[in-house]
Parts: structure tokens; sequence; C-alpha cells
């Protein structure tokens, strides 16, 4: 929505809603706008009325109130990584919590407290100093906030499951402007609805996480080169690993990095993330399968901080890319073909089939627990290319959707995390029918006229009323 006409939003900015705020409004005139604007992918380059980087709860309700009263679209930033582009705007207010990103780490209750602004590997930093973990996802960069609320599918998901499952407490204020503290005893159905439901039903300002003790690690890279049987192995030996160990698989042609010999950049390869909770020794056993599939062209797995996981990253890159996300039930050898021909006939300078076997604590977990509620899906799948501009981006969407098909024809559900700008079948999709029916329930309890809209939407259940009205009509 665009905004209202009788008020400008660069009238609200010096007014008493958005002027008052301890926190900081950016304007289309500021100097710091198109920075402040700018979300990770390249490619959505949205221009927002303000940018009302908040700066506590009472600034987070005052945001609220002003999008709601004024009609104006609301979009909810934390680490701006959303793959939709939902975390800006056109001509609305971007409530940017980026500046909310306390860490409180309890090292004697195991436990911390989080403002849903922090990036995962402040938090993971922070953790680390105490031989402490909470699993994220595989980018440092990406805000607790998003990765949180949808799921959170990382590193360690085999040995502590998703994100959300040590996730003990959150506070969330709501579209009616209310703080509420919700955990399983406190607003229970609320507290079930974030953990999967993404940002639907609130803004989330803290989180309060279980910690799990990590002494030691062991992970890193290992470079194979790809063919049927190697990838085929390599899921083997991600599935047949002990729970200690996870593993994300790149197929992908390899890019030109400098541990990398030059003769292999280019060419396709299993660009491989391992990660096992443990020292060295204990670690062999589970990396040995992996390591002979094949002579590796690059092992830079060792015992390290877990923090290292997270490389350092360029904060300027805009990479702009499509992709799709997809569950299946394991990688046989004519489907190892299959992604071998897909990413050798495409050009597109950046592709890749990403492979997470998942499994181990996930699983172990009751579908009806949370809102993530695949608990069984024993494999996740990303396709993606990056493209150029508008001059390649049909091309390269073609061929992610014929690729994507190709590995999973059915509708085998989604991971809500992964969604792009994908449509309403896809979202429902990423919610079995008991899940999204309760989810729906709950939204038009919390947000009943859907002012958290912007996001892979859940939209509120019909009112008991309205159903008999569109009976009748
Ligand atoms: C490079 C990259 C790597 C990724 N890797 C992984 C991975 O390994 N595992 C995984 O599970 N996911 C991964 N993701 C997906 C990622 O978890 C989602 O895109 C997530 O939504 C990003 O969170 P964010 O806070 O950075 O994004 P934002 O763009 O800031 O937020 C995304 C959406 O989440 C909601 N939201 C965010 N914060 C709040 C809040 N505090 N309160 C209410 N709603 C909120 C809003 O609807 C918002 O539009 C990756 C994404 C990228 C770009």
């Amino acid at each position: 929505m665009e905004a209202p006409s009788n008020t400008t939003l660069a009238e609200l900015t010096s007014s008493d809603a958005l002027g008052g705020l301890t926190g900081r409004v950016i304007a289309p005139n500021d100097a710091a706008y198109d920075q402040a604007r700018a979300v990770y992918y390249g490619g959505i380059d949205k221009r927002p009325g303000a940018i009302a980087r908040v700066a506590n709860v009472a600034d987070v309700q005052r945001v609220i109130a002003t999008a709601r009263d004024g009609g104006y679209e609301l979009a909810v930033r934390s680490g701006g990584h959303s793959i939709a582009g939902h975390s800006t705007t056109n001509g609305g207010i971007v409530l940017d919590l980026r500046a909310m990103s306390k860490v409180e780490i309890d090292p004697t209750d195991r436990s911390a407290w989080v403002e849903t602004g922090a990036t995962a590997l402040a938090v993971t930093e922070a953790a680390g100093k105490h031989g402490l973990v909470v699993g994220f996802g595989d980018s440092g960069s990406v805000g607790v906030g998003g990765i949180t609320l949808g799921g959170g599918i990382g590193f360690l998901v085999r040995k502590f499951g998703l994100t959300i499952d040590s996730v003990l407490a959150a506070e969330v204020v709501t579209a009616d402007g209310r703080r509420l503290r919700i955990d399983a005893e406190h607003h229970p159905d609320l507290f079930w609805a974030i953990r999967g439901g993404g940002g639907n039903f609130g803004v989330v300002t803290r989180l309060r996480f279980r910690l799990h003790e990590l002494p030691q690690f062991t992970g890193g890279i290992l470079v194979l080169p790809a063919t049927p049987e190697t990838i085929t192995g390599f899921v083997a030996a991600a599935t047949n690993a002990p729970e200690e160990l996870s593993a994300i698989g790149n197929i992908m042609p390899a890019p030109p990095l400098p541990f990398l010999p030059s003769e292999m950049h280019g060419k396709l390869v299993i660009f491989g993330m391992l990660a096992f909770v443990g020292g060295h020794r204990s670690a062999e056993p589970a990396l040995a399968p992996f390591r002979s599939l094949a002579a590796p062209i690059a092992d830079l797995v060792k015992a390290m901080p877990y923090a290292e996981m997270y490389p350092p990253e360029d904060p300027n890159a805009r990479p702009a890319a499509v992709g799709r996300t997809l569950f299946v039930d394991g990688i046989d050898q004519p489907l190892a073909e299959t992604i071998v021909d897909y990413l050798s006939t495409s050009d597109a300078a950046v592709r890749v089939a990403q492979l997470r076997v998942l499994g181990g604590a996930v699983a172990r977990v009751a579908p009806g627990a949370t809102a993530y509620a695949h608990r069984s899906k024993p494999m996740l799948v990303n396709v993606a290319a990056f493209y150029n501009g508008p001059e390649d981006r049909a091309v390269r969407a073609a061929w992610v959707a014929q690729f994507a098909r190709t590995v999973q024809p059915d509708d085998a559900g989604a991971y809500v995390g992964f969604l792009g700008d994908e449509g309403a079948a896809r979202v429902r999709s990423a919610y079995p029918d008991a899940t999204w029916h309760r989810l729906t329930r709950i939204k038009s309890t919390y947000d009943p006229t859907n002012l958290f809209r912007l996001n892979q939407n859940i939209p509120p259940a019909p009112l008991d009323g309205d159903r008999a009205q569109s009976r009748d009509a």
C-alpha cells in the first residue's frame, strides 16, 4: 500500500508519531537513506517512505501504532536477508530492528536473552566465549529475528535441532500494541505460532535461548569433485553419520577462491561444509567416509572455534538470485546424474544445488509441537542461480523452475525460511493442514486485520460470523 495522500510520511517523521522515537527515523531526503534502505539481496530496490530504526520496545509500539492507524504498509527488518524482499517496502514504513541487538549470556543458567536485531555471528561469538552455542544457519550476517521465526536450519541441526528448538521464551509486540512475554505457560498458542510461523503475529523484540555446551568443535570446508557417485556418497555419509555431524553439500562450479587450485575454478565440485560437535579425534571416524569419496580438492576441516564456520562477509555484496527450496526423501544415482546434468548446462556465474541432510534432533520433536511441522523430512534441497540484471533474470528463473520440478515433481512441502516471493500456494505448502488451520486461528486472535502481511503471509481465519455470511451469499 502506498502512503495515504492526506498525510505524507515525510510529515509523519517530524510529527509526534515517528518524530518522538528514541531511535532514529531515516527519511528519503536523509544522507543515510540509500545505505539504510539496502537489503541483502540485489534486485530488490524499494524506496520506503520512512525507515524507523527503533531503539526500544516503546519505539516498536509507536511505529506499529503509526502504521496501523495511518494505513501504511509495514515492513519488519532484523538482518535484512529476506529472500522474498519482505523487509522493505515501497512508500511504507520499515521497522528496522538492527540497533536492537543486545546479547545477554547467562553462563550459569546456560541461556541467553537476545534482541532480534542481533546477527547470528554476534550471538555465536558471545556464547562461544563461554563454550556455549545456539545453532543458526550458514550465514553469520543473517538476523536472529528472521531466521528464528522461520525455524532455523543450520550447521548444528542434527545435534541440537532447529533454532526454534532452543527457544525458551520471547517478547512480542502485537498489532494492538501490547507487549507480551510468552513461553510454554504464557500465551502458549502464540509461543507455538512464532516457532515456524514467521513474522505474522507481531514484532518479536527479544528471544530467550537455551544454550548448549560446545567445549570442542571440528569443522570447515571439504571440497570434492562432483560426480553422481560422489554426490550419492556424500549424502550417504551424512545420513549415516552420528548426529554430532551435520553436513551441507553445495554442488556448484568451484568458485575462484585462493585455497582452490586455479585449474579447478569453474569445475563442478561438492563444496561441503562439515560441522562436528566434538574434538578432532572423535570427529575422525565420522569424517573418514567423506574424505574417502575422492581425493579432496581442499580439506580445511579442523578443530576450531565454532564461530569460524562463519567466514568474513563483504557487507556491500548484493547478490541477485533466484531459487527454489524443496524437501526430498534422498538422492539416488539417477537424481545425482540429473543434478550434474543441470548444473553442467547452465552458464550462470553462480549456480548451485544445495543438499542438507536433516534428521537427528529435528526429527525427535513431534510435528505438532511447533509451527515448523516437517519434522520427518530427511533432506532439504535448495536450487539457485545468480543473475546479472533484468536481461537474464527470466532465463535463470526458468532454469531454476525446471531444475526444481525435475528434482521434486510433487508438492512435498517447503521450508518457509527459504521461500522467495512465490505466491500463496507455496506458503500454504510450507504448513500441513492442521498446522495451517491452527496458525490462521491464532493469526485472527493476534492480528485480525493482517497488519503484519508483508511476509510469507498467513491470513487470519474468517470469524464464524464471516463464514456464515459467505455461505449465505
Ligand atoms: C545468504 C543467506 C543464507 C541463509 N542461510 C540460511 C540457513 O542456513 N538456514 C536457514 O534456516 N535460513 C537461512 N536463510 C534464510 C533466512 O533465515 C531467512 O531469509 C530469514 O527470514 C532472514 O532473517 P533476517 O532477519 O536476516 O531477514 P529480514 O529480511 O530482516 O526479515 C525477514 C522477515 O522475517 C520477519 N521478521 C524478521 N525479524 C522479525 C522480528 N523481530 N519480528 C517479527 N518478524 C520478523 C519479517 O516478516 C521479515 O520480512 C538464509 C538467507 C540468506 C540470504
